[in-house]
């Protein structure tokens, strides 16, 4: 007998690679009826959803047009309304620059049931995978998670003052065409101008780069590395421990035994 109404679970998918869903995501993957992804989720994620289950791409990659936060919202409520278990699946952890906030305060308005199932985060996996801890005993006592967006939160000032701690770790997620802006402001907030940092695109996946620079070249370095794909910007005295170590061996072989 279907339930008059399905259920809506947010997941996290985490960074990329698929074995790094958790097991209740990967559960929750494989019984979805209906299953609405970011751009950011990887292929062989998405494949794990039984092949009844309708899909639908839902944004959202930094430039590209993408479906509107109300559209998704809307979307879902539709599917769960048809009683549909819905999975909306989105890239790391979905309380993480993930938007969760507002699809559970709508869901839950609309009086559907949701459940939230966390996922590894972008930061947890370029550290995992490139051998740095976020917080480290009389280095780093503190991780600060931003947003280097520009224009978001420009007027807040106050936000960034802890970030000038030279003990924090800042993880600036969205950074990948700001890092310039970001360094010369943390510098401004009084951060050493040779605080270690590190950007890392595509992190947990096989084509993972890493590249080390100081704060004060950081913008530089990666306009020069040329990404294309997500990029996570980690600085602070810790990040020099992953620097160190991709300095022992050549990139590739790094990676692989990083694997
Ligand atoms: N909820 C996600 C973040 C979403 S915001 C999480 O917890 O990871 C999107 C940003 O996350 C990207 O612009 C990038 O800064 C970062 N990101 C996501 N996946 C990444 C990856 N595999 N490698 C590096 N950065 C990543």
């Amino acid at each position: 007998m279907p339930r008059e109404t399905g259920k809506v679970l947010l997941v996290g998918a985490g960074p990329g690679a698929a074995d790094l869903l958790t097991v209740r995501a990967l559960r929750a993957i494989e019984g979805a009826q209906a299953l609405l992804y970011d751009a950011l989720v990887a292929e062989e994620i998405i494949a794990l959803a039984p092949s009844a289950c309708v899909r639908v791409q839902v944004g959202k990659r930094a430039g590209r047009a993408s479906m509107s936060q109300e559209t998704i919202n809307r979307l879902m409520l539709r599917l769960a309304k048809r009683g549909l278990d819905v999975v909306r699946l989105k890239g790391g952890d979905p309380s993480i620059f993930g938007r969760s906030g507002e699809e559970v305060e709508f869901l839950r308005a609309h009086g559907i049931e949701v459940e939230i199932v966390p996922g590894v985060t972008a930061a947890s996996a370029a550290a995992a995978q490139f051998g740095f801890p976020l917080t480290h005993r009389g280095e780093a006592r503190r991780l600060v998670m931003a947003t280097a967006r520009a224009g978001e939160n420009q007027a807040d000032d106050g936000d960034w003052a802890c970030l000038a701690d030279p003990q924090t770790t800042a993880a600036f997620y969205m950074g990948r065409d700001t890092a310039g802006e970001v360094a010369a402001r943390l510098i401004a907030r009084g951060r050493k101008p040779s605080t270690p940092a590190i950007a890392v695109e595509n992190a947990s996946r096989a084509d993972a780069r890493l590249i080390g620079a100081r704060l004060d070249q950081l913008g530089q370095a990666v306009e020069a590395a040329g990404f294309s794909g997500p990029v996570l910007l980690v600085v602070g005295e810790a990040t020099a421990r992953a620097r160190a170590w991709t300095q022992e061996a050549s990139y590739r072989e790094a990676l692989r035994t990083a694997r």
